[in-house]
C-alpha cells in the first residue's frame, strides 16, 4: 500500500493517446476504430457526504471511467489517493482496455478512485467513505457490468465493503448471485486463491521467461523495486526463491539501499510493525530518490506510480530490464531514453496483467460456484501471461518496434477484429 508521491502530474491521457497513436500508426489501424477507442464510453463523476468521527461532513470526489466494453464487461480497479482524477481514471481506464485484450481475456476496461489520502482517515471513516461511495456509483457497477477490484491503497477489505453494500441496495432474489461485482476479495467472502500475490507473480513470470529468452541466470541477478505495496512486496518475495538480489527498495517515506542484499520477507515483518513504510529498516542503508534511481544492477521493477521514468531521470538508469509492475511509470520521452541506451522494457499492460487475470478467474469461480486451488491458478495465470508475452515479442519483431507498442499492436488488432465483425448499432 506505498506509493511513491514525487510523481509529477501531467496528461496521463495525453500520454496513453501518443502510445496509442504510435501504434495505430503502425498498423494503419481503421480510421473509424481509432475514432472510438481514443475516447472512454462513460465517464461518471460522483461527489458524496460522509460523516466524520467527530461528527462532522467531509464531501468526496470520486469516480469511475468505462472506458470499452467490447470485448467483455468493465474491469478495473479502485484507487484511493490525492492524484486521482478524471485525467488519471481516463488514462488507467484506457489501459485496462489494452490489458485485457494483450492478456485475450473477455473483459473491457474501466477504472476509478477516490480524491483521498486514505491515512489521514479512521478506519471507521474509510468504511463509511467505501460504502458510500459504492452507493454514489449504484448500478453503474455489477457483477455482469462493470467489476472493480484492487489498485493502489484498496485492499481485500475494501472490496468485502463494497460487496456487502452492493449487495444490500438488491432484491434478496438477487443477492446470492451477485458476489461477483468486485473481485479481489478477501477468500471467505468469495476471494480466490492467489489473487492477492496475482499481480506480483505475473511480474516475477515474465521476468523469468525475459530471461529465460536472454540466457540470463535470476540466481546471479540484482534488481531494485519502487513501491513496497501489494506489487512490489510481492514480486521481491516471490524473486527471492530464484535467489535474485533485492538491493534497493523505496516507497514513499524513503528509499534505502543494501549491495549485500535486503530480505524481502523481513522487510515484510518490518513494515507491518512499521505503519507499512521501509523507512528507518535497520539492515540496509538510506539513499535520496535520484540515488535510488542510479543503482546499478540488472532489473528496476517500477511498483508505484506513474511518470516515473522521464526525461529527468531515464538517463541516469543503470539496468538492463525494466519490468512495470505500476501502471504507467514510464512517460513518452522516457520510453525514448530508455530503447536509445538499449534497456529492454516489459511494459505496464503485459508485465501487470496478472491481477486482472486472476480478478477474471475469481470473477469466473463466483459465477460456477467453484473453488479453484492455488496449484491450478498459478498454472492457468502463468499461460495466459507467457501467451501474451509471445505474441507481443513476436509483434515486436514483425513490426521491428519496441515492446510497448507491440503491446498495443496486439490489443488494438484484437480490438480491431471484433469491432468488424460486430459492427456499429444501428
Ligand atoms: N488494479 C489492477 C490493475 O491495474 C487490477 C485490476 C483488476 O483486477 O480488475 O490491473
Amino acid at each position: 500500500m506505498s506509493a511513491n508521491e514525487t510523481s509529477p502530474k501531467k496528461n496521463l491521457f495525453q500520454t496513453v493517446l501518443r502510445q496509442f497513436n504510435t501504434a495505430a500508426d503502425t498498423i494503419n489501424l481503421d480510421p473509424d476504430i481509432r475514432k472510438i477507442v481514443a475516447k472512454p464510453m462513460n465517464e461518471i463523476s460522483v461527489n458524496f457526504p460522509v460523516k466524520m468521527d467527530d461528527g462532522r461532513i467531509e464531501i468526496f470526489s470520486g469516480y469511475r471511467v468505462q472506458h470499452n466494453n467490447v470485448l467483455g464487461p468493465f474491469k478495473g480497479g479502485l484507487r484511493y489517493h490525492p492524484a486521482v482524477d478524471l485525467d488519471e481514471v481516463r488514462a488507467l481506464a484506457a489501459w485496462m482496455t489494452w490489458k485485457t485484450a494483450v492478456a485475450d481475456i473477455p473483459l473491457g476496461g474501466a477504472k476509478g478512485g477516490i480524491q483521498i489520502d486514505p491515512s489521514k482517515y479512521s478506519i471507521r471513516e474509510l468504511e463509511r467513505i467505501t460504502r458510500r461511495f459504492t452507493f454514489a456509483l449504484g448500478d453503474n457497477i455489477g457483477p455482469d457490468y462493470d467489476i472493480p477490484a484492487p489498485d493502489v491503497n484498496t485492499n481485500s477489505q475494501i472490496m468485502a465493503w463494497i460487496l456487502d453494500t452492493y449487495l444490500q441496495m438488491k432484491s434478496p432474489g438477487e443477492r446470492y448471485r451477485s458476489t461477483h461485482v468486485v473481485t479481489g476479495k478477501p477468500i471467505e467472502s468469495g476471494g480466490s486463491a492467489g489473487r492477492d500475490k496475482a499481480t506480483g507473480q505475473g511480474v516475477v513470470f515474465v521476468i523469468e521467461q525475459w530471461a529465460k529468452d536472454n540466457n540470463f541466470d535470476l540466481t546471479n541477478g540484482t534488481y531494485f523495486v519502487q513501491g513496497f505495496g501489494n506489487v512490489g512486496s510481492w514480486a521481491a518475495r516471490l524473486l527471492k526463491k530464484f535467489g535474485t538480489r533485492l538491493v534497493g527498495v523505496e516507497d514513499a517515506s524513503g528509499a534505502i539501499i543494501n549491495p549485500a542484499g535486503i530480505d524481502p520477507d523481513d522487510l515484510c515483518e518490518y513494515i507491518e510493525k512499521n505503519n507499512y513504510a521501509i523507512a528507518g529498516y535497520p539492515k540496509a542503508e538510506p539513499i535520496d530518490h535520484n540515488e535510488f534511481l542510479r543503482i546499478k544492477a540488472d532489473i528496476f521493477i517500477p511498483a508505484a506510480l506513474e511518470n516515473q521514468i522521464t526525461a529527468r531521470t531515464a538517463p541516469d538508469l543503470n539496468v538492463r530490464l525494466i519490468a512495470e509492475g505500476a501502471n504507467g511509470p514510464t512517460d513518452i520521452e522516457g520510453d525514448r531514453i530508455v530503447q536509445e541506451k538499449g534497456i529492454d522494457l516489459i511494459p505496464d499492460i503485459l508485465c501487470n496483467a496478472g491481477g486482472v487475470i486472476v480478478s477474471y478467474f475469481e470473477w469466473l469461480q463466483n459465477k460456477r460456484s467453484e473453488f479453484w486451488e492455488l496449484e491450478e491458478i498459478d498454472k492457468k495465470l502463468h499461460r495466459i501471461i507467457i501467451n501474451g508475452y509471445k505474441k507481443v515479442t513476436a509483434a515486436a519483431e514483425t513490426y521491428k518496434t519496441d515492446w510497448r507498442t507491440a503491446a498495443y499492436i496486439v490489443a488494438l488488432r484484437r480490438l480491431e477484429r471484433v469491432f468488424k465483425e460486430r459492427g456499429i448499432f444501428p
